[in-house]
């Protein structure tokens, strides 16, 4: 079964529950909460949500902040950045989410070593975790833009390194990262990938330059969603589509009628 639903709380949303009703209510079964700006949450209300989410059979994810970079140069920023990874590991345990979408890296001053930098922080990170009971696994997801680390190979290598961490796949970025998607290279993709229970992804539309991704637009703009979406289906891999559009409700709503999926 392939889930579908938005990148953060429908609008309206009154509460963490409400918006998982509502992404229910709409035919969705997926919400991806943001964390991207800080790791704010209520946690009864969280607790509230988790159970919602339970009953609803609507999975749960969350992304992390958008500050982290694993490769600073400054040992601070470093730090930090783990521990922002490690707070949106805790408010996904107070949800029941079971990842943590994280932007890893920017090469800056050493892309040489960025990936190495990435496990060493990552391991520590899942040494913290496994010691806070913390159960989601960290997401790492391709990144849409050159100067940022996160290639597939470069994902791969990580897992094979640190335990519990998954490849989140950005269709757009990897569109806006070129070479251009097409169904060949789409199958060559699920392929590599075809051993990752529930395959975590992202899909909206792209706009984007030579340097990769400029911004995310509406779903079939700068990238064919039903391309994407037929290779998905076609490769009978358990995933779950995340839409990361500008309008994520509605988009959403259109991926789960192109994929004839009714919860
Ligand atoms: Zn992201």
């Amino acid at each position: 079964m392939i889930r579908t639903g938005p990148a953060g709380y429908p609008e309206g949303s009154r509460s963490p529950t409400d918006a998982v009703r509502k992404v229910r209510a709409a035919g969705l079964s997926a919400l991806e909460i943001q964390f991207v700006r800080n790791v704010l949450y209520d946690p009864i209300k969280a607790g509230e949500a988790r159970l919602e989410a339970k009953e609803g059979g609507v999975l749960l994810s969350v992304h992390a902040p958008y500050y982290i970079n694993l490769n600073s140069s400054s040992p601070g920023t470093r730090e930090k950045s783990e521990e922002w990874i490690l707070r949106a590991m805790r408010g996904a345990e107070a949800f029941g989410a079971w990842m943590v979408v994280v932007h890893a890296a920017t090469y800056g001053y050493d892309a040489e070593r960025c990936t190495e930098k990435v496990v060493d922080s990552l391991r520590k990170v899942r040494d913290r975790a496994d010691s806070e009971s913390l159960n989601a696994v960290i997401g790492l997801e391709t990144m849409g833009k050159k100067a940022v680390w996160g290639t597939v190979p470069e994902i791969l290598e990580v897992m094979e390194e640190v335990p519990g961490v998954r490849p989140v796949v950005d269709f757009a970025h990897l569109q806006a990262r070129g070479p251009p998607l097409n169904a060949e290279r789409l199958q060559v993709l699920l392929n590599a990938l075809s051993n990752v229970p529930r395959l975590h992804c992202h899909l909206s539309g792209i706009e984007f330059t030579a340097a990769g991704e400029r911004k995310h637009l509406r779903l079939g703009e700068g990238l064919d969603h039903r391309m994407v979406l037929d290779a998905l289906r076609d490769s009978g891999t358990e995933a779950t589509v995340i839409c990361e559009s500008t309008s994520p409700m509605e988009d959403a709503q259109i991926i789960r009628r192109y994929l004839g999926q009714d919860i």
